[in-house]
């Protein structure tokens, strides 16, 4: 079986897919309100252009891949791309990260398809404060993705949520205490220098350390043995079944066991989100010059020169880190 390996030896099995830069919010933390560098329109790879690309990533290796963007459920064509993507041989695990607004009406719609797993960011329960952190009155519209989404049979149904100083970092407990009422499987993220303003400051972010402690004062924390390649450390919830999870991308940073490779909505491959370097699949794909197969073996070769040359770390913590121009959105997270 092919395997995308890099220099050090890990296998990269997960690809994560930005369908679109776009979004229908602004949180503070990956898109300022007056946000205007968008990718050009006609640079957004394709229905049949991305599938093209998954395939072969699947055929090298893949098997797990996350839909994403910017907001993934406003491209047009979501329902397509997941049933074509259930429809490749040996098809991947599909999941999708969204910020709910659209998923009363496509949940149905995407379980239809194939789509079987998903994961919806919020980070407050408070309709003032989401006005607040994302620029838009629309915290409803996610409670009734939650719903739509719980009623499709999506299972388990996962929640992000990104805690800022003076923001919201009052609200980890009443979080959790919602999650656990709501069936729903809570992870923080520590916020990572990927906002497009550039605002994000170690001082002020919210560290793993301290989202355990504040949710220790309320609750029991055991940790889940056998992390394997995932990002969050999860913990069971006064003894369980329930857990909750802790992603410390930035303090706590799990580089050595990633096996993850991105590919944005305009067609580049990076290795790493904060990577310094993409390679151009879209400039393949609509080459005029190559074969059909020599298009296949380019695309392949791309995959593979991408992983071979991704870094040993994210290097956000190394004194000569410095921030991807791309913002969070651009990328994909
Ligand atoms: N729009 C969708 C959403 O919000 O779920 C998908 C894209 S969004 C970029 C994916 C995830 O990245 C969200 O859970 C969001 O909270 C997280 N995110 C965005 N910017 C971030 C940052 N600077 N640090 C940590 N997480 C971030
Ligand atoms: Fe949009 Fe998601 Fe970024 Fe929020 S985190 S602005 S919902 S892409």
């Amino acid at each position: 079986m092919n395997t995308l390996v890099d220099t050090y030896g890990r296998i990269h099995r997960n690809l994560r897919v930005s369908l679109t830069d776009r979004c229908n919010l602004r949180c503070t933390y990956c898109m300022p309100n007056d946000f205007a560098a968008w990718l050009p329109s006609e640079h957004q790879l394709t229905t049949d252009e991305l599938v093209r690309v998954i395939e072969i990533a699947v055929s090298e290796g893949i098997n797990e891949v996350r839909l994403t963007g910017g907001e993934p459920l406003l491209r047009p064509d979501i329902v397509e791309i997941v049933a074509r993507i259930n429809g490749i041989s040996n098809p991947p695990k599909l999941s999708m990260t969204t910020n709910g607004l659209a998923l009363a009406k496509l949940a149905q719609p995407l379980v239809d398809a194939g789509l079987s797993r998903i994961n919806i960011s919020l980070d407050t329960l408070d309709r003032e404060r989401f006005k607040k952190l994302t620029f838009r009155d629309r915290i409803n519209d996610v409670f009734a993705g939650i719903d739509a989404a719980r009623t499709a049979g999506l299972k388990p149904l996962k929640i992000n949520s990104v805690l800022m100083r003076g923001v919201n970092d009052d609200e980890s407990i009443a979080l959790l205490r919602w999650a656990l009422k709501e069936n729903l499987n809570l992870r923080f993220i520590e916020q990572m220098p990927l906002d497009a303003g550039g605002a994000w400051s170690r001082d002020q972010m919210i560290t793993a350390d301290e989202i355990y402690a504040q949710l220790s004062s309320e609750f029991t924390l055991t940790p889940v043995e056998d992390r394997g390649s995932s990002p969050a450390e999860e913990f069971y919830i006064d003894g369980g079944p329930a857990v909750v999870g802790i992603i410390g991308s930035v303090t706590r940073p799990f580089c050595g066991d990633c096996d993850r490779v991105r590919l944005t909505s305009d067609g580049q491959i990076r290795a790493c989100l904060f990577s310094m370097t993409e390679t151009d699949m879209r400039a393949i794909l609509r080459s005029n010059d190559l074969t059909p197969d020599q298009k296949r073996e380019s695309l392949v070769k791309a995959f593979h020169s991408t992983i071979k040359a991704k870094l040993p770390g994210h290097g956000i913590n190394d004194p000569s880190f410095i921030q991807p121009t791309r913002p969070m959105s651009a990328i994909g997270g």
